[in-house]
């Protein structure tokens, strides 16, 4: 059995259902992540896994054991689960050492001493046991606050935006570094964040969450190149929506050519009518869309952002539909000239146009295909 189960968990305030009908499992030692745009209810998710929450539908397991469902409130203090803020929560009047040794109290005291020390070494901090939080910079504070929540051993390890308030670049070294010390540690854990690329750079697996459900479990991979729903495309990567026409199971035509597919398209049974031109949206993404000099297919450079080894072109197609171009930055291109393109997709991800304005998203049909 999984390490961690949620089962179809409800979740309300008052009158307001925020959370509806969410599972998940996680194996023992899995770093998963709840990733989604604000107000979704990824930290609600992980307060009612903390036990601040009460699940009145559904049920939490936690290695074995009911820790929440209707009948069931397992107390906070009860559930092995540390936690980790965004904003640090460290205990100001207290030393590094007594922050780290706070939930060991009723220890021996060489115990607690060798622990913090071996925590200290885990966050690479060693040597701050007598440092208060005020003298460590923001990195520093929240490699304390992990050290801290690891201290007892916990089951699970919830993590709440921990990253948010630090700089950009100390974000993406950190949150490698955390990714380091939780499966050093060996403890299954739980990342909620709005940011992919913290999410990418953290976990094993992730849960697209909107509106309080989530959308797509998978790999950062399968997220990327196989999004189930328009939602999930959106929201992971950039990219554009192309209008589409499917010629048959194998072929979809775009105004940037035919796109072939090696594995047979399928709308599944929701489709009959695929093979007589059904309308559909293509994901392209701005690696998808290659710069070639030879190309026939020309675009208007609309606007470019340099990236340093690349530069992402908005392009502009005769049609006047606009694409993304991801391109080596030694093609410095003006803004205003044409330059040739061609596709190079390995997954056609497309999605059927509904109604007139094509972008109802829960009725959105995934095709995908490789190539
Ligand atoms: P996220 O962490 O994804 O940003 P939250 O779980 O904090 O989202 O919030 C989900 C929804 O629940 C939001 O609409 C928020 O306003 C609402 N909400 C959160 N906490 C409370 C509360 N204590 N009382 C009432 N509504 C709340
Ligand atoms: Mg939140």
């Amino acid at each position: 059995m999984a390490h961690l189960q949620l089962e179809n968990i409800s979740l309300s305030f008052g009158a307001l259902k925020v959370v509806d009908g969410l599972s998940l499992s996680l194996e023992k030692g899995t770093i998963g992540c709840l990733l989604g745009p604000s107000g979704c209810g990824k930290t609600t998710v992980l307060r009612s896994i903390a036990g601040f929450e009460p699940v009145r539908d559904g049920r939490i397991r936690l290695d074995g054991a009911v820790i929440a469902d209707a009948r069931t409130q397992l107390a906070p203090e009860r559930r092995r689960v540390g936690m980790v803020f965004q904003d640090y929560a460290l205990f100001p009047h207290l030393d590094v050492a007594r922050n780290i040794g706070f939930g060991l109290r009723g220890r021996p005291p060489a115990e607690i001493a060798a622990r913090v020390a071996e925590l200290l070494a885990t966050v690479g901090l060693e040597g701050h046991e007598h440092k208060f939080p005020h003298e460590l910079s923001g990195g520093q504070q929240q490699r304390i606050a992990l050290a801290r929540a690891l201290a007892p051993g916990p089951a699970l390890l919830l993590l709440d935006e921990p990253f948010s308030n630090l700089d950009v670049e100390l974000r993406e070294r950190l949150s490698g570094e955390v990714r380091e010390i939780i499966k050093a540690a060996g403890t299954t854990a739980i990342l909620v964040t709005h940011d992919q690329h913290e999410a990418f750079a953290v976990a094993d697996e992730i849960g697209i969450m909107n509106q309080g459900r989530i959308q797509q479990w998978d790999t950062p991979y399968n997220l990327y190149h196989r999004p189930q729903n328009r939602f999930v495309a959106d929201f992971i990567g950039q990219g554009v929506f192309v209008n589409g026409t499917v010629l048959n199971r194998r072929q979809v035509r775009m105004e940037l050519g035919v796109l072939e597919s090696g594995d047979a398209l399928s709308c599944g049974p929701a489709c009959e009518t695929c093979e007589s031109g059904c309308d559909v949206d293509v994901l392209l993404r701005p690696d998808d869309v290659i710069h070639d000099d030879a190309s026939p297919l020309r675009a208007e450079v609309l606007s470019k952002a340099f990236r340093g080894a690349e530069i992402l072109y908005s392009l502009r197609l005769p049609s006047g539909t606009n694409v993304l171009s991801l391109v080596p930055s030694h093609h410095n291109h003006a803004i205003g000239e044409h330059i040739g393109i061609r596709l190079d997709v390995d997954h056609v991800v497309a999605f059927h146009k509904v109604g007139a304005t094509g972008n109802t998203v829960s009725a959105a049909i995934p095709i995908t295909a490789a190539r």
